[in-house]
C-alpha cells in the first residue's frame, strides 16, 4: 500500500516553546506549517517550567543585557559561544514583551511591572552583587508561556499533527533535508511530510537517568534523527544535575525557592553553602551547588535515618510569600511528600535535568556539520532550536531561567531563517525513494513483538548504568566501564521483545522507537564524558579536578561511529569585548 503522504513548506517537529515560538512567526507570514507532537502540545516538557525566564528588565535592581550576557559566559565555565550569548541576552527583554503581548499572565510587582525574582549565577556589574533578572509567572511560568503560544498558533492556523511520532529525517543524495517519516500513534499508519524545511525542537534526553525532572516523553528523539542523518552532537558530556529535586523521587523544586529566600542545610542545622561559595551562597550556579549536596552526604552530614538526602528550608519565608510565589511547589509536597513547607523544610537531593548538548547549530538554527579537518557547513533545510539543539548558549552549564529564554529567541531566529529560505525555494526537490524505504524499515522492524527481554526491562537498565557510571561526578574507570555496558545493552536491541501491552499495541512500537533513540545518546554522553579529562562546568572529574583550557576550551562532537572530534569554541561576541576564560568562584 502507498504511504500516505502530506506537503507544508515547513515542518516543525515537536511541540513546546521552541517549536510553537517558531510556528507562530511561520503561519503568521503565511507559511504553510506543520507541527507534529508524540503528545497533545501542550503536555510538552515546556509545560513543566516552573521558576520563570530571564531578561534584564530591570523592574526589581539595576539590570543590563550586558551582565547578564557575562553571568552566561561564566556559568558556561566558558564553553558557550559568545556571539550566541550576546545575540540571545540582547534579544531577551523583547521576547519578554512579546510573551506579555502575547497573553501570559506574568505576576506582577505593586507598580504593575513585571515581577523578577534572583536566580542562580545572577550579578551585577560583571560578577557583583545578586541580581534580579527571572520574570516568572508565579511557579508556572512554562505552563502560562505554553498555552499562550499554542492559543496563538490556533488563531494563526497552524495545522497540528497531534499524537504523531517522527520517526527519521528525509535526506536526499545532495544532502538537503527534506521532511520526515512520521506514525499516526492511533493507527500505527506511517505517513510522509514532505516540507521544504524541517526544524527539530524535540526537546531534551532526561530520560537517560533514573531520577529526573524530565517527562517520560524526554527520550532525546530529534538528536537521535540528526544523528541518523549524519550529523554529529556537541557537548554531550555535559548533563545538568539540578540540586533541589524531591529526594528519592525526582520532582523539581525550583531555584526560585531559593530565590525567594529558601536555603539548604545539613543534618547540623547548617547553611553549608556558605562554606561551598561564601559570596552567592545558595544562588551559586547549579553545579556547584549539587556537587556541595553530595560531598556533605558523602562526609555523613546528610538528612534522615539514612543520611542520604539535605533539607531545604523555607518556613521562614512565611505563608504569604510560599502562597503567592510558590503555590505549585507547595503543592507538590503536600501530593508527593504529604508534608507542607510552610511548617516542614523539604527533603532535596540532585537528580538528572538538562541536556546542554545537542545538535550543532549556528544562531539562524541551521544546523551545522564540521566535515572532518573542514570548514563548517550548513545541512541544507535542517534547523534544531531549543533543548535539542546547542548553538551553544550553555556551555557546560546552563543558568537556571536561560533556557525558556532560549527555546524562545531561537525558535524565533529559526523562523526568521526559514521565511527568507522559502522566499528562495519556490519548490519541493521531491523525496528519494532510497531515504523512505531507510526510514520505514526502522518502522517495520518493530511490527513484530519478538521473544527476548521486554524494552522495558533494557531501559530500565540502561539509566541505571548512566546514573552509576556517567552522574554528577565521574572518574575514567568508572567511565570506561559505562561505555562498555551501553554498548553490550545496545546490541541486546537485537533481540528486545516489545512490552507487551496487548490491546495499545502501538505505544508499546513507540516505547521500543524512543529506547533505540535513548540508546544512541547514552553512548554520545558516556564516549563524550570518557574522552573529557578535565572538570568543567557539570563534567566533573575526581580524577581530574582542574578546568585545562589550554587543552579542552573546545566543544566535542560525537559521531554516530562513536568516534570524537573537536571545534573551537567561538570567543568573539558580535560588538563588545569578550570575556576571557577566568577562574569560576561564586
Ligand atoms: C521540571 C522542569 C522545570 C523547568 N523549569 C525551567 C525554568 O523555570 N526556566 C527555564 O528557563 N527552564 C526550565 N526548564 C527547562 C526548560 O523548560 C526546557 O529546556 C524547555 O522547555 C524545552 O523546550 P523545547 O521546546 O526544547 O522542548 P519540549 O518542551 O521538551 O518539547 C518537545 C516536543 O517535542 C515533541 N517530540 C519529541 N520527540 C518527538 C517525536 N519523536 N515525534 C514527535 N514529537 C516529538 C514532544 O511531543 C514535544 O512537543 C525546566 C525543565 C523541567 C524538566
Amino acid at each position: 500500500m502507498p504511504i500516505r503522504k502530506r506537503k507544508f513548506d515547513s515542518l516543525i517537529i515537536g511541540a513546546g516553546g521552541g517549536g510553537l515560538r517558531a510556528a507562530l512567526q511561520l503561519s503568521r507570514a503565511d507559511a504553510q506549517v506543520a507541527v507534529v507532537s508524540k503528545v497533545f502540545p501542550t503536555r510538552s516538557h515546556t509545560v513543566a517550567a516552573q521558576g520563570g525566564v530571564n531578561a534584564a528588565l530591570a523592574n526589581v535592581s539595576e539590570d543590563n543585557w550586558h551582565w547578564h550576557m557575562f553571568d552566561t559566559i561564566k556559568g558556561s565555565d566558558y564553553l558557550g559561544d559568545q556571539d550566541a550569548i550576546e545575540y540571545m541576552c540582547r534579544a531577551a527583554s523583547r521576547i519578554v514583551y512579546e510573551l506579555e503581548h502575547t497573553g501570559v499572565p506574568f505576576s506582577r510587582l505593586d507598580n504593575g511591572r513585571i515581577y523578577q525574582r534572583a536566580f542562580g549565577g545572577q550579578s551585577k556589574h560583571f560578577g557583583g552583587e545578586q541580581a534580579t533578572r527571572t520574570c516568572a509567572a508565579a511557579d508556572r511560568t512554562g505552563h502560562a508561556i505554553l498555552h499562550s503560544l499554542y492559543q496563538q498558533n490556533i488563531r494563526a492556523k497552524t495545522h497540528f499533527f497531534d499524537e504523531y511520532f517522527a520517526i527519521d529525517l528525509i535526506k536526499d543524495d545532495a544532502g538537503y533535508v527534506l521532511g520526515a517519516l512520521v506514525m499516526e500513534i492511533e493507527t500505527g499508519e506511517p505517513m510522509l511530510i514532505e516540507a521544504k524545511t524541517t526544524l527539530l525542537a524535540t526537546g531534551g534526553a532526561g530520560q537517560l537517568y533514573r531520577t529526573t525532572t524530565n517527562a517520560l516523553i524526554n527520550t532525546g528523539d530529534g538528536m537521535a534523527m540528526a544523528l541518523r542523518a549524519g550529523v554529529p552532537l556537541q557537548d554531550m558530556e555535559f548533563f545538568q544535575f539540578h540540586p533541589t529535586g524531591i529526594a528519592g523521587k525526582g520532582m523539581l523544586i525550583t531555584e526560585g525557592v531559593r530565590g525567594e529566600g529558601g536555603y539548604l542545610i545539613n543534618r547540623d542545622g547548617e547553611r553549608f553553602m556558605e562554606r561551598y561559595a561564601p559570596h552567592a551562597k545558595d544562588l551559586a550556579s547549579r553545579d556547584v551547588v549539587s556537587r556541595a549536596i553530595y560531598i556533605e552526604i558523602r562526609e555523613g552530614r546528610g538528612c534522615g535515618p539514612d543520611r542520604d538526602h539535605v533539607l531545604l528550608k523555607v518556613d521562614h519565608l512565611g505563608p504569604e510569600v510560599i502562597k503567592k510565589r510558590l503555590p505549585g511547589i507547595r503543592d507538590l509536597c503536600l501530593t508527593f511528600l504529604h508534608s507542607d513547607p510552610i511548617e516542614k523544610p523539604i527533603p532535596v537531593y540532585p537528580t538528572a535535568h538538562y541536556t546542554m548538548g545537542g545538535i550543532p547549530t549556528n544562531r539562524y538554527a541551521q544546523v551545522v556539520t564540521p566535515a572532518r579537518h573542514g570548514p563548517e557547513e550548513v545541512v541544507p533545510g535542517l534547523y534544531a532550536a531549543g533543548e535539542c539543539a546547542c548553538v551553544s548558549v550553555h556551555g557546560a552549564n546552563r543558568l537556571g531561567g536561560n533556557s525558556l529564554l532560549d527555546i524562545l529567541v531561537f525558535g524565533r531566529a529559526a523562523a526568521n531563517h526559514i521565511i527568507d529560505y522559502l522566499n528562495e525555494s519556490r519548490y519541493h526537490r521531491g523525496l528519494p525513494d532510497a531515504g523512505v524505504q531507510q526510514a520505514m524499515a526502522r518502522l517495520e522492524r518493530w511490527d513484530k513483538k519478538g521473544d527476548g527481554e521486554t524494552v522495558d526491562s533494557v531501559r530500565a537498565e540502561l539509566t541505571r548504568v548512566m546514573e552509576q557510571h556517567c552522574g554528577v561526578f565521574r572518574e575514567q574507570t568508572m567511565l570506561d566501564e559505562g561505555v562498555k555496558k551501553v554498548q553490550e545493552l545496545a546490541s541486546r536491541m537485537q533481540e528486545v521483545r516489545l512490552t507487551d501491552h496487548s490491546r495499545i499495541f502501538n505505544t508499546a512500537r513507540v516505547e521500543a522507537l524512543e529506547l533505540e533513540n535513548l540508546m544512541d545518546i547514552a553512548l554520545a554522553t558516556v564516549c563524550s564524558a570518557s574522552a573529557r579529562t578535565e572538570s568543567r562546568g557539570a563534567h566533573s572529574r575526581v580524577d581530574y579536578p582542574d578546568r585545562d583550557d589550554e587543552h579542552w576550551l573546545k566543544h566535542s562532537l560525537y559521531f554516530n561511529d562513536c568516534s570524537l572530534d573537536y571545534k573551537p569554541v567561538r570567543m568573539k561576541p558580535l560588538t563588545v569585548d569578550s570575556f576571557p576564560p577566568k577562574a569560576r568562584v561564586y
